[in-house]
C-alpha cells in the first residue's frame, strides 16, 4: 500500500472523532442515568465503528483497518457495562456481515479490544483514573489486540508485518489518546456548566433556589397544571419580626436563624417540591399536585415546628414564628401571577391578623 494513501486513511479514522465527541457531548447532556447514559454512549460508538468500517483502509481484500479498535477500547471507560456490549455486539455483527478472510480475526482482535478496556479501567492505581497515562496504556494495550493477525493466512500475515502493522500500532495509540482527551474535556466542560448553572440558581445562605430558578418552575408547573389537571398550590412564608431579630441579637444571629428556617421548611415537604428564597426573609414554596386543603396542612405543619424549635445564637435561645398566606391555581386564580398575588393577600391577613398563623386566599 502506498504510504501517503495510508495516511490519509488513517487521517480520515482520525477525523470521525471529532463527530464522536460531537454525539458524545450531546449524550450525557441528555441522559442522566447510569444505564440510559452507557446505553446512548454504546449505541453512538458503535455508529462510529460501523461509519468507520464503511470506509476503511484496505490492506488486502477482505483485510481492514479502521477506527472501531478506540471506540471499542474507551466503550467500557466511558459507557461502562451496556455500552461496551452494545457497541461490541452492533461492531461485531456489521463485520461478520462485511465477511472477508480477516473477518475471523477481526472480531477476535474487537472482542480482545473491549476486554482490554474493561481491564484498564481496573487497574488500581489513582493516577491511572484520568489522564494521558490511561490513554496512553489503554492504546498501547488495545494494539495487543492485532495479534489477532495470527489467524490470517500466513502469506497475508506477513504482507502486515513491517510499516503497515507499525502504522496501525500508532493510529491505535494515537486515536485512542485523541478521542478520550477529547470526551475528558467535553465531561469536564459539561460539569463546569452544571456547576455554574446550580451556582447561578442557588442562594448561598439558605442554598435555596432563587427566584430565577422559581421563574423556570412556575412556568413548568403552570404547563402541567393545564395539560395534566395537576393541582398546584403555592405557599408564600414571612419571618415575623424578623428587624426585631437582627436589632436584637445582630446581623449574624439573623443569619443564622433564616438558614435554621429555610432548612426546616426544606425537610417538611418533598423533594419534588420548589422552595425558593423569593425576598430578604420570604420563602416561597410552590407544591406541584397539590390541592389547596393538602397545602394549608403543609404550612401549619411548618408554622408549628418552626414555633416549637429553639434558635441558638452564643449561649442564648431565642424562639421565631413565621406567617403564611397559601392560594392555589383554580377558576378564581388561573395564572401563577394571580396565584402569587392572592397569597400576598392572605400572608398580608396573617400578618394583620396578629402573626405565627396560616391563612388561605
Ligand atoms: P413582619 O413581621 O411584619 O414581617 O416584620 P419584619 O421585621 O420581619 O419585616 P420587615 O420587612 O420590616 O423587615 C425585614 C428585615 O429582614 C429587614 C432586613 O434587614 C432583614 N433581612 C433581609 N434579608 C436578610 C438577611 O439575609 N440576613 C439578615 N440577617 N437579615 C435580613
Ligand atoms: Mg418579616
Ligand atoms: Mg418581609
Amino acid at each position: 500500500m502506498d504510504p501517503s494513501e495510508l495516511l490519509t486513511g488513517i487521517i480520515r479514522t482520525l477525523g470521525l472523532t471529532a463527530l464522536v465527541v460531537l454525539g458524545y457531548s450531546w449524550v450525557i447532556r441528555k441522559f442522566s442515568g447510569g444505564l440510559t447514559k452507557g446505553a446512548a454512549v454504546g449505541f453512538l460508538f458503535a455508529l462510529g465503528g460501523i461509519i468507520s468500517m464503511n470506509d476503511p483502509i484496505r490492506f488486502e481484500p477482505g483485510v481492514i483497518y479502521d477506527g472501531r479498535t478506540a471506540l471499542l477500547a474507551l466503550a467500557y471507560p466511558y459507557g461502562g457495562p451496556i455500552g461496551t456490549l452494545i457497541a461490541l455486539a452492533a461492531m461485531t455483527a456489521y463485520r461478520i456481515w462485511i465477511g472477508g478472510i480477516g473477518s475471523l480475526s477481526g472480531v477476535i482482535g474487537m472482542v480482545a479490544t473491549a476486554l482490554i478496556g474493561f481491564a484498564c479501567t481496573r487497574i488500581p492505581v489513582r493516577k491511572l483514573k484520568i489522564g494521558p497515562a490511561r490513554s496512553l496504556l489503554i492504546g498501547i494495550a488495545a494494539s495487543t489486540s492485532l495479534a489477532a493477525i495470527i489467524l490470517l493466512p500466513h502469506e497475508i500475515m506477513m504482507t502486515l508485518v513491517g510499516i503497515p502493522l507499525v502504522t496501525v500500532i500508532i493510529a491505535n495509540i494515537a486515536g485512542v489518546i485523541l478521542l478520550s482527551e477529547f470526551l475528558e474535556r467535553e465531561k469536564s466542560r459539561q460539569r463546569i456548566m452544571r456547576a455554574l448553572e446550580h451556582e447561578a440558581s442557588v442562594d448561598p445562605l439558605t442554598k435555596l433556589q432563587n427566584r430565577r430558578a422559581f421563574d423556570r418552575a412556575a412556568l413548568r408547573a403552570m404547563n402541567d397544571n393545564r395539560s395534566k389537571s395537576h393541582q398546584c398550590s403555592l405557599v408564600m412564608i414571612d419571618i415575623d419580626h424578623f428587624k426585631a431579630i437582627n436589632d436584637r441579637w445582630g446581623h449574624d444571629a439573623g443569619d443564622t436563624v433564616l438558614a435554621e428556617v429555610a432548612t426546616i421548611i426544606r425537610k417538611n415537604v418533598r423533594i419534588t417540591d420548589v422552595v425558593v428564597r423569593y425576598g430578604g426573609e420570604e420563602i416561597v414554596l410552590l407544591l406541584t399536585n397539590t390541592p389547596q386543603s393538602a397545602a394549608i396542612e403543609l404550612a401549619e405543619s411548618v408554622r408549628s415546628h418552626i414555633e416549637q424549635t429553639q434558635f441558638e445564637s452564643g449561649d442564648q435561645s431565642l424562639g421565631v414564628t413565621i406567617s403564611a398566606g397559601v392560594a392555589s391555581l383554580s377558576d378564581r386564580f388561573h395564572d401563577m401571577d394571580a396565584v402569587m398575588k392572592a397569597a400576598d393577600r392572605a400572608l398580608y391577613r396573617a400578618k394583620s391578623g396578629g402573626r405565627n398563623r396560616v391563612e388561605m386566599a
